[in-house]
């Protein structure tokens, strides 16, 4: 049976991540019967914040670069949510973002709310000491919305953790002593935490393999098909050959390899660092990256951008269950196709939130002055992913709704909870 929406929207309409967010949100407040002015509560971002920074070039010039700040949430603890150094940042993007966090903060029940920042600016064309001046500006600019007890960014897009170092410095000049908390993502050296590099990834594996317990497969025999190959897709592929799946692909920008008995996933990593790409891999033959994605397999997971999946291929998957390393990956309007499919949806602020976590651990290390080591904070990490995979599903179950709509209806009714017992709105 062909599964094709029988009017498939057009596709620019569908891939814009804000429309796709707000109708999960609309539907998972309509199903929880949430009350008008909550919901406006949460549609609302608490806080916005918008900096004009006056940074000198290399080359003697000044330039003004603009940054945002946006704290969606602090119902349920201090904002938290990466920065993204980009020239097409826009404020509507990190508006939609913030309160991305705050639901993915909200489904694993870690004690933050969601903010989300970013700079208007190319990073391939700035030196390292132009992007380390944009950084302690904008810092500065922010300083007294940021903190360990009220928003602590992290990485995202084309920052790291060297930006988190400069923002933790930066931070500690204006306030006089060394605050480690107020970002993660730091180096291990100063106050990062073991284990952060790989969460993302690990994080993934843990709910994939949750999934194939609940559908009675078997790990041994698992098919796995990974986009992308770099911190998430790269991670889980490590991880998960390690632990006794089947990575039979990787697809990434330039093309994907494909071996049916599993790909050596250490000595794809070696080529791609000694050649810059995972294509004329003697290990695997190379196969259409678009065919890739709809191979025949039981795990799929989309690690590399958003709007990979719309309602104009869904209908071509072929996957068992779906895993979403990447922030949304799916749009709204292919949701319903994979419903009909059948396909076991772990939504993406399930599945990739072992990066915030594996984030929390490292907010409560520095704050205790106490590191854990790699099993503690791994442990860890996999006792809040399981419990959040089953919150999920036997919320799903209750509720007679799909995976990802259960999440959104989770997350909204713990901060809509959290909000009313603090009475902020009476
Ligand atoms: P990354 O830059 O390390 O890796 C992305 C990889 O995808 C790169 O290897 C890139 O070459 C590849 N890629 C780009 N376009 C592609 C395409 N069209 N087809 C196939 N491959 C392509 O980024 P990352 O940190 O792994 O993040 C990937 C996704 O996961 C993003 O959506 C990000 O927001 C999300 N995410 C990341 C984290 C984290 O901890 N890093 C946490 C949560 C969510």
């Amino acid at each position: 049976m062909i599964l094709e929406a029988a009017h498939p929207p057009a596709l620019d309409d569908e891939l814009n991540p804000r429309e796709s967010a707000e109708a999960r949100f609309d539907e998972a407040a309509e199903r929880l019967g949430l009350d008008e002015g909550i919901q406006k509560v949460l549609r609302t971002p608490s806080r916005e914040i918008i900096v004009h920074i006056p940074v000198q070039l290399d080359d003697g010039r000044l330039e003004v670069f603009t940054g945002y700040r946006v704290q969606h949430s602090i119902a349920r603890g201090p904002a938290k949510g990466g920065i993204r150094y980009a020239p097409d940042v826009t404020h509507d993007e990190v508006r939609a973002l913030a309160a991305w966090m705050t639901w993915k903060c909200a489904v694993t029940n870690l004690p933050f709310g969601g903010g989300k920042g970013g700079v208007i600016c190319d990073p391939n064309l700035l030196s390292p000491g132009e992007l380390e001046r944009i950084t302690r500006r904008y810092t500065a600019e922010i300083f007294e919305f940021i903190g360990p007890e009220v928003d602590v960014p992290a990485p995202d897009m084309n920052t790291n953790e060297q930006t988190m170092a400069w923002i933790m410095d930066t931070y500690s000049m204006h306030a006089r002593h060394t605050t480690t908390a107020v970002v993660t993502g730091k180096p291990i050296d100063l106050g990062g935490s073991r284990g952060r590099a790989e969460a993302t990834g690990r994080g993934c594996m843990i709910v994939a393999d949750q999934a194939l317990r609940k559908l009675g497969l078997d790990r041994a025999s698992t098919r796995v098909v990974i986009q992308g190959f770099g911190n998430v897709g790269g991670m889980a592929a490590r991880l998960m050959a390690r632990a006794g799946f089947k990575i039979v692909s990787i697809i990434e920008w330039d093309g994907a390899v494909y071996n049916p008995n599993g790909l050596d996933i250490t000595a794809l990593a070696k080529h791609r660092h000694d050649t810059g790409s995972i294509l004329g891999f003697p290990g695997g033959e190379e196969i259409d990256r678009d065919d890739a994605m709809f191979l025949e397999t039981e795990i799929l997971i989309p690690a590399a951008k958003e709007n990979v999946i719309t309602s104009h291929n869904a209908h071509r998957l072929r996957t068992r269950i779906l895993c979403e390393g990447a922030n949304g990956p799916t749009t709204h309007s292919a949701d319903s196709i994979l419903a009909e499919k059948g396909i076991f949806v772990i939504p993406d602020i399930l599945a990739n939130a072992g990066g915030v976590t594996v984030s929390y651990f490292e907010w409560v290390q520095d704050r205790q002055g106490y590191f854990w080591n790699e099993q503690l904070v791994n442990d860890r990490l996999e006792e809040i992913m399981i419990n959040s995979f089953k919150d999920v599903v036997s919320y799903a179950e209750k509720h007679t709704v799909n995976n990802r709509i259960a999440a959104y209806m989770l997350a909204l009714d713990r901060v809509a909870f959290a909000i009313r017992l603090r009475g902020i709105y009476a």
